[in-house]
């Protein structure tokens, strides 16, 4: 999200050179970052308009991405997009929303198909039907693509365009307030007028002088937000609403399953939210499913539970794709999730007090394939005030403060 932001701002900054953007990561080999540990899906079947959009805008800019992302003398990008499709499959109780949802879907220009149980038996014969009502097919735009290219291009691109990188930790910010008399009440405003950074290996933390600041620390972005006082202020107040984007930790499975389902498999999501899809063309595959709120591992590190793929997963699979019976677990990894606790969306736009921190998080499992059209969202916001080409109004800090979801149902 950051080298997205960071590269929009160049792209549509008015006066050639007119803006002076930094981005600051305390890892530079991301190796807790959400972005590489995800698994790379894109897919159009959300179920809210803005969600779809992105989605659209996302996949136009992956297929077109040498023409955005290219650097002169440098090599091509290939993000590797496998365009074979999301799968969703719906139960009798869940046959409703799923077509309520394929209708927001194409209603935004999305081409997705409804299948039958009879339909889907013929088109995938590898699957067992049992249980399932309705199944909804993305037929173009969705997929799976490699996050380390995509990450890769936007980072290479904008240093290109003159975006500084700098490697160190934001431990702390100075901000400036100013008092505000409303007909309610009295607000206090704040600032950000530094950045205080810790570089690596030095006891010395440098101070960054900003005009503003992008939160786009993922999973981390809470603490980040309450660095700058989101969320810590008296009780009963605006302040003390905080940013609800937290680390939640996810697992991955990779397994070998020589006679499973052949090239054309799609990213298929369960009746149960049990996902999986083909992991290159050896026989492999690789899936998960999100704990229960009960269930949710310790977020400490990054440990796998094979416990969790042997108890709550493998059934499941087996159980959709009977040939999965035989699999044999070839290796794991663990993520965390972008997870925003109120709503499981993007918090997308400013901060009601502190006027000059931008969100841009919160994305809970779907900010790696949004964040081409995140990014220039963010970047026409800070530029031109508002937004120009997708509203993301709703996505806005005021919702924690009014109590208004914007409840995306297509969480997997
Ligand atoms: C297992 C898994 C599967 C996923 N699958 C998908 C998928 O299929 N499709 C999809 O679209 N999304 C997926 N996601 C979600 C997606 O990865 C995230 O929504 C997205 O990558 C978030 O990007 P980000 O830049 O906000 O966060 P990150 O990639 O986590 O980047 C945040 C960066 O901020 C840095 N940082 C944090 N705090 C500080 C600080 N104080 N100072 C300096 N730097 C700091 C971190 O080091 C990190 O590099 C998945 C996530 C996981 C974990």
């Amino acid at each position: 999200m950051g080298w997205s932001v960071a590269y929009w701002l160049k792209c549509l900054e008015t006066r050639k050179g007119a803006l002076q953007v930094a981005v600051i990561e305390k890892d530079p080999t991301y190796s807790k970052a959400s972005t590489v540990l995800s698994v790379g899906g894109i897919r159009q079947q959300f179920s809210l308009p803005e969600n779809v959009q992105m989605s659209l805008y996302s996949a136009f800019f992956l297929r077109t991405i040498n023409e955005h992302l290219g650097v002169v003398n440098e090599p091509p990008i290939d993000i590797q997009f496998n365009p074979l499709g999301y799968l969703f499959l719906a139960s009798e109780d869940g046959a409703a929303i799923l077509e309520e949802n394929v209708h927001v879907q194409r209603d935004q220009g999305a081409k997705v198909s409804l299948l039958s149980p009879t339909q889907l038996k013929k088109k995938y014969p590898w699957l067992n039907t049992d249980g399932v009502a309705v199944a909804s097919y993305g037929l173009e735009n969705e997929g799976w693509f490699d996050p380390w290219a995509l990450l890769h291009a936007f980072k290479r691109k904008a240093i290109s365009m003159g975006v500084y990188s700098c490697h160190g930790e934001v431990t702390s910010f100075t901000t400036s307030s100013t008092e505000l008399l409303t007909p309610e009440r009295e607000l206090t405003l704040s600032r950000i007028n530094y950045v205080h950074v810790q570089m690596p290996n030095s006891l010395e933390n440098q101070p960054v002088e900003c005009s503003l600041v992008v939160n786009a620390a993922g999973c981390w972005s809470g603490k980040l937000a309450e660095m700058a006082g989101v969320g810590i202020g008296s009780p009963n107040t605006q302040d003390e609403i905080k940013l609800p984007v937290e680390p939640r930790k996810r697992y991955v499975y990779v397994w070998h399953c020589p006679d499973g389902p052949g090239l054309a498999c799609p990213t298929v999501i369960d009746t149960t939210g049990t996902y999986f899809r083909r992991e290159g063309i050896g026989g492999n595959y690789l899936g998960g499913l999100s704990p229960t709120e009960e269930e949710e591992p310790d977020i400490q590190d990054l440990k796998v539970d094979h416990s969790f793929f042997q108890e709550k997963i493998w059934p499941k699979l087996a159980h959709r794709v009977p040939v999965f019976e035989s699999l044999k677990v070839r290796s794991a990894w663990a993520g965390y999730y972008d997870y925003n606790t109120f709503d499981q969306n993007a918090v997308l736009g400013s901060h009601p007090l502190v006027e000059n921190m931008f969100f841009i998080t919160g994305f809970s499992g779907h900010g790696l394939q949004h964040s081409p059209a995140a990014g220039r969202a963010m970047a026409e916001l800070i530029l031109e005030g508002k937004f120009k080409t997708i509203c993301m109004e709703k996505f806005s800090f005021n919702r924690f403060i009014t109590g208004e979801p914007a409840l995306e149902r297509n969480i997997i």
